[in-house]
């Protein structure tokens, strides 16, 4: 049976030409909720996307802004306190109009712009949870792998044969994911960190301090 279609990307060139940014100690990524996920849920799905980059052997911050119950009010100032995060993915309840993304695919991220890194991304949360039926797998985690391929997107890898950056998602692939880890091979884990080091000017034996993740107010590291 054919698989689910997890992600599109197109990229376009990006590094040529970048003004070199100050360096920085971390890639800040921020996960905004449409859907109305409820928090505890959309925690578990951002901790284990972070462990999963962090696992390339990045040092990244995630904060995570639910969109449901009473933390719906304070979304607003749960985006505000990354302004100008690395990369910004939204979970939405379905594919908007415009997305140039596949009928079964269960996000997108986009390029950047000429001369710039891709920051953005999306998720559609009726594919990931058709998915996750489909299966009769771990919602929770099948949402959490989906947007560690859409960062790994960003953070410059192109679909792979196998492993979390395969295109088609098969019912192997999402038992997997629902039972543990599916993680970068140690060639997207390379792309990932050459590319977090671009983006905060640091070498590359400098991107990454281990560091556990913490819930805290929406917050993870
Ligand atoms: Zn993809």
């Amino acid at each position: 049976m054919k698989g689910f279609t997890v992600l599109v990307m197109v990229f376009g060139p990006v590094s040529m030409g970048m003004a070199r940014p100050v360096p920085r100690a971390a890639l800040t990524v921020l996960i905004g909720d449409t859907m109305g996920i409820d928090a505890s849920s959309l925690h578990s799905a951002a901790a284990l996307a972070w462990r999963i980059v962090d696992k390339a052997g990045v040092h990244t911050e995630w904060t995570a802004c639910p969109a449901s119950g009473p933390e719906r009010a304070s979304q607003p100032r749960c985006l505000s306190r990354v302004p100008r995060p690395d990369l910004l993915l939204w979970i939405l309840p379905s594919v908007v109009t415009g997305h140039p993304a596949p009928r079964v695919a269960m996000g997108m991220a986009l390029p950047g712009n000429p001369g710039e890194l891709g920051k953005h991304a999306y998720i559609y949360y009726d594919r990931v949870r058709s998915a996750a039926q489909f299966c009769g797998c771990d919602e929770v985690r099948t949402l959490g792998h989906a947007i560690a391929h859409e960062i790994g997107h960003l953070l410059g890898n192109t679909h792979s044969t196998s492993g979390i950056m395969r295109a088609d998602w098969n019912r192997g692939d999402l038992v997997a994911m629902s039972r543990g880890h599916v993680l970068f091979s140690p060639e997207e884990a390379r792309r990932i960190r050459a590319n977090v080091a671009q983006r905060l000017g640091t070498p590359l034996a400098n991107t990454h301090r281990q560091r556990k993740p913490e819930r805290k107010a929406g917050l993870m590291p």
